[in-house]
């Protein structure tokens, strides 16, 4: 008689990533031959620098193939020590430092670490996927508090201050923000920084994107507004983004000694140490030239104008609205104006989620569904592509909208 294994309650009711399994439907059309335009991809399009690739080798060579300290080797870690000295004038000691296997794995140390049954953790909504299926791990509550269009997709300090109650453990910030390219400017982050202070609350800030931002818009660490919210501020961040290092998985974590020493004994017990040659390879991309990271920087600005710039064409044809993406490789937009309607192939579709599968299917263009981050009625669109897929993915959307 076969076995029949019964889940967890927890992972009964775990649901895979929506971008990754966006990412695999439009794999499985690619599979059979057919040509799609893809833009659920949320990682830079670009190969590593060069640089950083000869870095992995170098340490492939000199024998750093085994263990290392569980929580990161001690050069890594004085890195990320001078990279936010050097870039934030911010002065942090190697024991404050974490490195995890990407930073979607500190996220989760930091939640696990601090969170579990009866607590409280607020998150603006819209959201990245995992933050609240991390929370939920935990048995802690995911408190999401809406964000809208017309803010930017930005929390105010009046939001942040109404959702605090007794078990509010912790805020999770995105900025920039996955999925809207939200970013946040000084004043809205003192404001929000202020809030933190008065009620006391841990900030987790997950920056990210913080090397990718356009026009005027200006980037603040959350913890340079003073040594009270340095205090109150878990700083998530990584190689993944700004050097184009996805696949190498390299995050960290600045916080306070003792959640960091919790959470190296937590990753102790559950991974031992991330890769030795990802994390030599991230010293050389830290230590070594920028000018990298600000010419990926600008080709995603250029592809950013285009893409803004067609979305406000579709914004006067067909009702799609969106807010400017600040930061990030994402723009959010509206599709409601479109329900009910007869799109592409005669599909009327009254949902987000029905609205991708209908693109998807009858004109080959992949996006996430807003549903996925907890906003009804949007869609996330990737330019982290050439302008030539985003000018031919975008002629196609635009044809599916006029029907
Ligand atoms: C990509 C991303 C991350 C982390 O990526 P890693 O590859 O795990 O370092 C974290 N937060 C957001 C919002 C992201 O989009």
């Amino acid at each position: 008689m076969p076995l029949e294994y019964r889940l967890s309650p927890a992972c009964q009711t775990l649901k895979p990533s929506a971008t990754i399994a966006a990412a695999a439907k439009a794999k499985e059309l690619k599979s059979k031959g057919i040509k799609v335009y893809d833009f659920t991809l949320g990682e830079p399009d670009f190969n590593t620098p060069q640089h950083i690739r000869e870095a992995a080798v170098a340490a492939m060579d000199a024998g750093h193939t085994h263990y290392t300290a569980s929580g990161g080797i001690l050069e890594l870690k004085q890195a990320v020590c001078r990279l936010y000295e050097r870039d934030y004038g911010l002065k942090f000691a190697p024991n404050q430092v974490l490195i995890s296997n990407g930073a979607k794995h500190s996220i989760h140390n930091v939640i696990t670490s601090l969170c579990g049954p009866g607590d409280e953790v607020i998150i603006p909504t819209p959201y990245w996927v995992s933050y609240s299926a991390l929370v939920e791990l935990t048995g802690a509550t995911a408190v999401l508090v809406p964000t809208t269009e017309a803010s930017g997709f930005t929390l105010s300090a009046e939001q942040f201050a109404a959702a605090i109650t007794p078990r509010t453990k912790l805020m999770m910030l995105n900025n920039p923000c996955n999925p809207t390219g939200a970013a946040y400017t000084p004043a809205q982050l003192e404001a929000l920084a202020k809030v933190a202070v008065e009620k006391n609350i841990p900030v987790l800030s997950d920056e990210i994107y913080e090397k990718l931002i356009y026009g005027d818009t200006q980037f603040r660490c959350f913890a340079t507004f003073g040594s009270e919210v340095a205090e109150r501020t878990i700083i998530v961040s990584g190689v993944s983004k700004a050097y184009a290092m996805t696949g190498w998985r390299i995050g960290w974590t600045i916080g306070p000694v003792d959640v960091i020493k919790a959470m190296d004994n937590l990753q102790s017990q559950e991974t031992s140490n991330p890769c030795s040659i990802s994390q030599y390879a991230s010293i050389a991309a830290i230590d070594g030239p920028q000018e990298s990271v600000e010419a990926m920087r600008v080709e995603f600005e250029k592809r950013r104008d285009y893409v803004v710039g067609r979305f406000n064409e579709m914004r006067s044809k067909f009702g799609v609205t969106f807010a400017e993406p600040g930061g990030a490789f994402y723009v959010f937009f509206n599709v409601e104006k479109s329900f009910g309607k007869k799109l592409g192939g005669g599909r009327v579709v009254n949902n987000a989620t029905d609205f991708c599968t209908a693109l998807l299917e009858e004109a080959h263009v992949a996006l996430v569904t807003g549903d996925a981050f907890g906003a009804p009625g949007y869609v996330r669109l990737s330019f982290a592509t050439s302008i030539e897929l985003l000018q031919a993915g975008l002629d196609r959307l635009e044809a599916f909208l006029a029907g």
